[in-house]
C-alpha cells in the first residue's frame, strides 16, 4: 500500500513538473514572438481625405479607430511624391535615389528595383516571418524582379498601376487573369488579407496590403457606390476603411490584435489636377509630384492595442523610410552593416517613449535634390515653374523658398528675404547629407525615344 501511494507521489510530481514547464515554455514562446505587422498602403491618398485628419465629406470610422487606440503622425513623409520611389524607400529603409529609382516603372519598363536591395521582407523572413504582399508592387513586373525574389512569400495583386496598359492579375509569379474588374479589386483585396491573416495565425507574419486605390481610374463596387458625401473619391476611401475594419475584427477574433502592429498611410499625396477624382491634401501646397508638403507629406496612423498608448499625436517628423529599422528593431533583427540606410529606428515614438533621433529630411524630385527640412524649418530650392498638362499641375517658377512649417504648414509664407542667414545654414546642413551619400547611380527608369526614322521618311516622301 506504501508502495502504491509513492508511486502515485512520485507520478504527481512527474506530471507537475511536466506541466510547469509546459507553462513556462508557453509563456516564453509567447514573450519571444515578434509582433505580426500589417502595413496598409493606400495609393495617392491626400493628406485630408481621412476622419481623423479632417475629412467631413468622408466617413473613416476604423482607420479613426487607429488613431483614436493609437498614434497619429501628423508631419509624416513619403520617400517620394511618386509611386515607385516611395515603395522602394518604405521597403529597403533607403532614400530611393540610392539605388537610381528615381521615377515609375511602366510596362515597358526593363528594369526594376535591384536585387541586391534588402527589403523588410527579406529581414523578417530571416527571423521566421510569413510574409505577403497583397496589392500593387510596381516595383518592376520582370521575373527576377517580382516579390517573391525581394522575400516575399506571397504574392497576389498588379504589377504596376491601375491605370497602366495591360493591367492584370498576378499569383506569385504567374498571370492568373488578364481581364480584370477593377471594380471588385479592393474588396479582392481585402478577402486575400484576410485569409493570408487567418492561414498565418500561428506564425508571426507581416502583410503589405498595398491598395490600388485611390490611384485613378476609380472603381468602386455596388456595395460601396454613392455610400460618401465626396462622389466616387469618398465611396472608394470609404471601401478601404471598411475592410481595415475587416482586418481588426478578424485580428481580434484570433485573439491577436494584442500581438499586432496595424499602419494605415499613404504612398504619396493627392493627385489633384484629377480634380473630384484626386484628393484633397487638405489645405497643404500642391500634391503627387511635387516636393512641397501636399505631395509628401502623408495621414499615417499605427495602432498595437495594449502596446502604443492610446490617442498619442506625434507632430515630429518621421518617414516611410523609419519602418525598415523600426520593424528589424521589433522584430529583433541587426540592420545590414554594409549600406547607408535612411530610415531612423522610431520605436520609442511608437511607444510615448523618446522623439525621433533625427530631424532632418531630404526632398529629392527624381533624382533632383529639391529641398531640405530641419525641424520646423523648410527651404526649398530655384525652381524653373511647370505649365499644367493633363497629368500634372501647373507651379509657377520660384526663387529660394523658407518657411516655417510649424506655423505655416501650408507653405504660404515665404520667409527667405528676411531669414536669408537661416536659409543659408540650412542649404549647407542640405549639401552635407547630400555629399554624405556619395555617388549616386543612373537612374534605372530608362525611356529610350523609338527610333521614328520610318514616319520621317514617310512625310518627307509626301512632301515632294
Ligand atoms: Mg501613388
Amino acid at each position: 500500500m506504501k508502495t502504491l501511494k509513492k508511486n502515485i507521489f512520485q507520478l504527481c510530481c512527474v506530471v507537475l513538473f511536466f506541466c510547469c514547464n509546459a507553462i513556462q515554455n508557453q509563456s516564453a514562446n509567447k514573450t519571444k514572438r515578434p509582433p505580426n505587422i500589417i502595413f496598409i498602403f493606400a495609393d495617392d491618398l491626400g493628406y485630408g481625405d481621412l476622419g481623423c485628419f479632417g475629412a467631413r465629406d468622408i466617413k473613416t470610422p476604423n482607420i479613426d479607430r487607429m488613431a483614436k487606440e493609437g498614434i497619429t503622425f501628423t508631419s509624416f513623409y513619403s520617400a517620394s511624391s511618386v509611386s515607385s520611389p516611395s515603395r522602394a524607400g518604405f521597403l529597403t529603409g533607403r532614400l530611393p535615389q540610392r539605388m537610381g529609382v528615381n521615377g515609375v516603372f511602366f510596362p515597358q519598363s526593363f528594369t526594376g528595383m535591384p536585387s541586391e536591395e534588402v527589403t523588410i521582407a527579406e529581414l523578417l523572413k530571416s527571423k521566421g516571418y510569413k510574409t505577403g504582399i497583397i496589392g500593387k508592387w510596381h516595383l518592376g513586373h520582370r521575373p527576377q524582379f517580382l516579390p517573391l525574389q525581394q522575400g516575399f512569400d506571397e504574392y497576389y495583386g498588379i504589377p504596376y498601376s491601375n491605370d497602366m496598359h495591360n493591367v492584370v492579375y498576378m499569383d506569385g509569379n504567374d498571370i492568373v487573369e488578364h481581364h480584370i474588374d477593377q471594380a471588385e479589386m479592393t474588396k479582392r483585396f481585402h478577402e486575400k488579407s484576410l485569409s493570408f491573416v487567418t492561414r498565418h495565425r500561428d506564425d508571426p507574419f507581416f502583410l503589405f496590403l498595398s491598395h490600388a486605390m485611390p490611384h485613378v481610374p476609380l472603381y468602386v463596387s455596388e456595395q460601396f457606390k454613392g455610400s460618401s458625401k465626396r462622389g466616387l473619391y469618398g465611396d472608394v476611401i470609404q471601401e478601404m476603411d471598411w475592410g481595415v475594419g475587416a482586418i481588426i475584427d478578424t485580428l481580434d477574433k484570433l485573439n491577436l490584435l494584442e500581438n499586432t502592429l496595424i499602419i494605415f498611410t499613404s504612398d504619396n499625396g493627392p493627385w489633384s489636377v484629377m480634380e473630384d477624382h484626386g484628393g484633397s491634401s487638405g489645405g497643404l501646397r500642391q500634391g503627387k509630384f511635387y516636393t512641397f508638403e501636399g505631395g509628401m507629406r502623408v495621414p499615417t496612423v499605427a495602432l498595437w492595442k495594449g502596446t502604443i498608448p492610446e490617442g498619442l499625436v506625434n507632430n515630429d517628423l518621421a518617414s516611410q523610410m523609419d519602418w525598415f529599422p523600426t520593424f528589424a528593431a521589433l522584430a529583433d533583427i541587426a540592420l545590414p552593416k554594409d549600406r547607408a540606410i535612411d530610415g531612423v529606428d522610431i520605436s520609442k515614438v511608437l511607444f510615448g517613449k523618446g522623439k525621433r533621433a533625427k530631424d532632418s529630411y531630404l526632398f529629392f524630385s527624381g533624382e533632383q535634390l529639391m529641398g531640405y527640412r530641419k525641424g520646423q524649418w523648410k527651404v526649398k530650392m530655384p525652381f524653373a515653374g511647370f505649365e499644367r498638362q493633363r497629368w500634372k499641375q501647373g507651379e509657377p517658377a520660384h526663387d529660394t523658398l523658407l518657411f516655417d512649417l510649424e506655423k505655416d504648414p501650408g507653405e504660404k509664407n515665404n520667409l527667405y528675404s528676411t531669414n536669408k542667414k537661416l536659409a543659408r545654414t540650412l542649404i549647407e546642413e542640405m549639401n552635407k547629407e547630400y555629399a554624405a551619400m556619395g555617388e549616386l547611380p543612373p537612374s534605372l527608369i530608362v525611356r529610350n525615344p523609338a527610333d521614328e526614322g520610318h514616319y520621317e521618311y514617310l512625310k518627307n516622301k509626301h512632301k515632294k
